[in-house]
């Protein structure tokens, strides 16, 4: 099979898998208990926070690990919502992962909350006015730096100083920007960051939240003190090691050059898939996405039959998001976008990694290609079916 679903989850990195490993075994002790063994396990976890610091140019201290990234989306949103029960106006925008919109929804449902959802333009990007007229009066922001859907990489830099001149804490959902895309947390006025390892290639089940040294910050979980008192539970120790590992790959990867290996597979996919197949878009801005994700429709095709044939023909990848799959409404991320529900339900979210191949890309274009035909033939859409047979280099 081929893998072309890196947004929705990324298989464990064998170099990660050893760094754990140890800890799922001879290392079992409880980070916290007093003897030499747990001591090894506790600076473990320290390394970790170091090793995750490194990747956003944070500090250690300013790295709690949770659960997943829904917890860290969670975490930041539950005390900011807490601090600010006076001003109860919450700014987002109408492109979040369900673990924003959700939480968003329940802070209005039972604490009386107000919230504005900003829009985006048609290339999938923040509307930088109309999110600094919502600012007026606002709590608390929460951006997301890139969007999972279309791989779109917001605003942050000006998102983020815009909230900081007003005086507004400033959260955002990182998890398919880190690893993918440069961040710097000292160049970026960001007050809150949320991680998550399965993006990129740590386990499932692990995540981070970057909280910037001299902001309040109040837990959901207490008990323990785990964390510095900030996420109590015993650790999952072999998953934060594996984070640690996994952000150490990922910093080499981006300072070596940033991920062009894989933003150069990308685009030749898609220069194949646009060359060789009539009526096909490529959805969100180009210029500004992450190396790995190509969102692409396809005339007269609908996304549902497809993902059922390119399972067929050894090809694993996503209707628009993963979340959205089996639904049959357009993804709220694409009608923000403007794009009309028919192109929104033939689309496809192709997302590459660190393990795609050349040849990878170059059997899914076929499989894709194949795909498309026969839907198009059965639809009996044979107008817009392929037009050539492509040549390969
Ligand atoms: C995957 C994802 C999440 C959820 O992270 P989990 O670790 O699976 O809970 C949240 N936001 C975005 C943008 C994501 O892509």
């Amino acid at each position: 099979m081929i893998y072309l679903d890196s947004n929705a989850t990324t298989q464990v990195h064998p170099d990660v898998l050893d760094a754990m490993m140890p800890y799922l075994t001879d290392n079992w002790h409880n980070p916290s208990s007093g003897y030499r063994a747990a001591k090894r396990v506790r600076e473990a976890i320290d390394l970790a926070h170091e090793q995750v610091a490194a990747l956003i140019n944070a500090s250690a201290e300013e790295i709690v690990m949770t659960g997943c990234g829904t917890e860290s989306n969670n975490a930041a949103l539950a005390f900011l919502a807490n601090q600010h029960r006076d001003t109860n106006k919450i700014v987002t925008s109408a492109i979040e992962h369900s673990a924003i919109l959700r939480y968003v929804d329940a802070l209005v449902d039972s604490n009386g909350m107000t919230v504005e959802h900003v829009g985006v333009d048609t290339g999938g990007r923040l509307d930088l006015d109309a999110y600094q007229a919502a600012l007026n009066g606002a709590a608390m922001v929460s951006i997301m730096w890139a969007n999972n859907e279309t791989g779109v990489i917001q605003p942050i830099d000006e998102a983020s100083a815009l909230a900081r001149k007003a005086g507004i804490p400033f959260h955002t959902d990182a998890i398919q920007a880190v690893g993918k895309t440069p961040i710097d947390v000292q160049q970026t006025p960001v007050d809150f960051l949320s991680i998550s390892g399965h993006k990129f290639h740590a386990p499932k089940g692990v995540g981070a939240l970057y909280i910037r040294s001299g902001m309040r910050f109040e837990p959901m979980l207490r008990g323990g003190g785990q964390e510095g008192g900030r996420r109590s539970g015993t650790e999952n120790v072999a998953g934060i090691v594996a984070l640690g590992k996994a952000a150490e790959l990922m910093k080499v990867r981006l300072d070596d050059d940033n991920h062009a290996g894989i933003a150069s597979l990308r685009d030749h996919m898609e220069d194949r898939l646009l060359a060789e197949i009539r009526g096909v878009n490529r959805n969100g801005s180009l210029e500004h996405r992450t190396a790995n994700t190509s969102h692409l429709s396809f005339d007269g095709c609908e996304a549902a039959g497809l993902l059922i044939l390119l399972d067929e023909y050894g090809v694993q990848c996503s209707a628009g998001s993963a979340c959205m799959t089996g639904k049959q409404q357009p993804s709220h991320v694409q009608t923000a976008m403007s794009i009309s529900p028919t192109q929104a339900k033939s689309s496809l979210r192709l997302s590459l990694s660190i393990f795609s191949t050349r040849a990878d890309v170059d059997t899914a274009v076929e499989a894709i290609q194949k795909a498309v035909s026969k839907l198009r033939s059965v639809q009996g859409n044979s107008g817009v079916g392929p037009v050539q047979v492509y040549t390969s280099d």
